[in-house]
């Protein structure tokens, strides 16, 4: 399959990042799914080998690449049977840390997040009376002298138990006294090592083998020197890592829809009904087809996004036009997957069920689609707002 990326740097990181994931096959995911167990060894071997610190800047021990070379990174792994979702978030949540933490907090936090020493997985938003609201949330982070305090809920935190250290969202000015209702909310950096009885961390049941939690925080305490930027900024923060999120999701996405791809072809190779391959049919081959002309679409945009954010442009719309059509992309070749492996598809040891409960999340999380399309309606093309 062609890739449409030819930049030199670009394909040493997919070469270089498939040889690590050739040691960690489908056989190995699909045993930590049946398990419900975390990819610790293949994590562990992606940080050793500095990937997980790939937009760390190099004075800090990190690997100082671009965001396309880190998207590719994230990309392979998805591509190659394997869930990037284990270990994303350290590229997700750096960039709150790298674009508004102070030089002290990255002198004290980075050089050992990139040499493994510490991990950095946990990135706490979402509440169950917010939502996709983000503004309104609860989880109070109140000054008592030179710490703050924490209560409060949070819902669907992943990997806090594979963590040490959480970026955490907390509000530091009651919603009410707000004119401007994106500010009043805090990010801070919560070691969960010196957490103890003051957070209790409550697994959720999933459909794939996402390790996500309800958090309850109980006077949990986090010194000043924690805080990241300024008191009441953290939303602002946030959107400002959006659009390497949007890029980085975009990337998964497009990872597996080729693997569905890949999938479903050499299967409707071999498999013969009715004395011909399957993919002689054109109700097989055509859906494939179409699938593979959505993925090719949606990449050509992830790169475009990517180089744009490189540039240091603006790359907001494209963006979150790569995530709209690359996690639907990876949905229309999930079904076409399952559907070209009739039965097998449903059997775990085709992984295709494994790929396809995986894939879906991409569509809802960790933004929904809907509020992809609110963004291009009001924020690109100036339609009236609906929030
Ligand atoms: C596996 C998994 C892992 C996650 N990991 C994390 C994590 O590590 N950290 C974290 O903070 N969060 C995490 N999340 C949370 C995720 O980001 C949220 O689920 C998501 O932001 C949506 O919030 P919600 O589930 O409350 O949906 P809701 O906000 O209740 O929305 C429900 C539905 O209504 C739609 N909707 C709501 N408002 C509008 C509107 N104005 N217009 C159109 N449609 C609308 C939504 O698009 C959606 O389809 C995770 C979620 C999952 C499932």
């Amino acid at each position: 399959m062609q890739q449409p990326h030819a930049d030199e740097s670009v394909a040493a990181v997919r070469a270089a990042i498939r040889e690590v994931c050739k040691k960690y096959g489908n056989e190995y995911w699909r045993e930590m799914d049946r398990k419900g167990t975390y990819p610790d060894a293949f994590v562990r071997e992606m940080t050793e080998l500095g990937w997980l610190g790939a937009l760390i800047p190099e004075v800090y021990g990190g690997g100082g690449m671009s965001v396309t070379e880190a998207s590719v990174i994230l990309e392979e792994i998805n591509r190659s049977g394997g869930h990037a979702s284990a270990c994303h978030a350290q590229m997700y949540t750096m960039g709150i840390l790298l674009r508004h933490g102070s030089d002290e907090q990255k002198q004290r936090f980075l050089p050992s997040i990139a040499n493994g020493q510490t991990r950095l997985q946990a990135f706490g938003v979402t509440e169950p009376d917010a939502g996709s609201e983000t503004t309104r949330i609860q989880t109070t982070a109140v000054r008592k002298g030179d710490r703050y305090v924490i209560n409060g809920q949070k819902i669907f935190i992943s990997r806090v138990l594979q963590s040490d250290l959480m970026v955490l969202l907390a509000r530091t000015t009651p919603y009410d006294d707000l004119e401007d209702k994106t500010q009043g909310l805090s990010a801070f950096i919560v070691d969960l090592r010196d957490a103890g009885e003051h957070l209790k961390v409550q697994p959720i049941e999933l459909m794939f083998n996402q390790h996500t939690n309800a958090l309850f925080f109980d006077a949990l305490e986090v010194p000043i020197k924690n805080l990241i930027g300024e008191e009441g900024m953290g939303f602002r923060y946030i959107i400002d890592s959006w659009n390497v999120e949007r890029i980085l999701i975009a990337s998964e996405a497009i990872g597996d829809g080729d693997w569905f791809v890949d999938k479903a072809v050499a299967y409707a190779k071999i498999r013969e009904v009715f004395g011909r391959p399957i993919g002689a049919n054109q109700g097989v081959q055509f859906p494939i087809a179409q699938a593979y002309a959505h993925i090719r679409a949606a990449d050509l945009l992830r790169f475009d996004a990517a180089a744009r954010y490189d540039r240091g442009e603006s790359c907001g719309a494209e963006a979150n036009m790569a995530k709209l059509l690359a996690s639907e992309a990876s949905w229309e070749a999930a079904n076409a997957c399952m559907n070209t492996h009739g039965g097998y598809g449903f059997a775990s040891e085709y992984d295709v069920e494994r790929k396809f409960r995986e894939t879906r999340l991409y569509i809802t999380a960790p933004v929904n689609n809907n509020l992809v399309l609110a963004f291009l309606g009001q924020n690109v093309l100036g339609m009236p707002r609906s929030y």
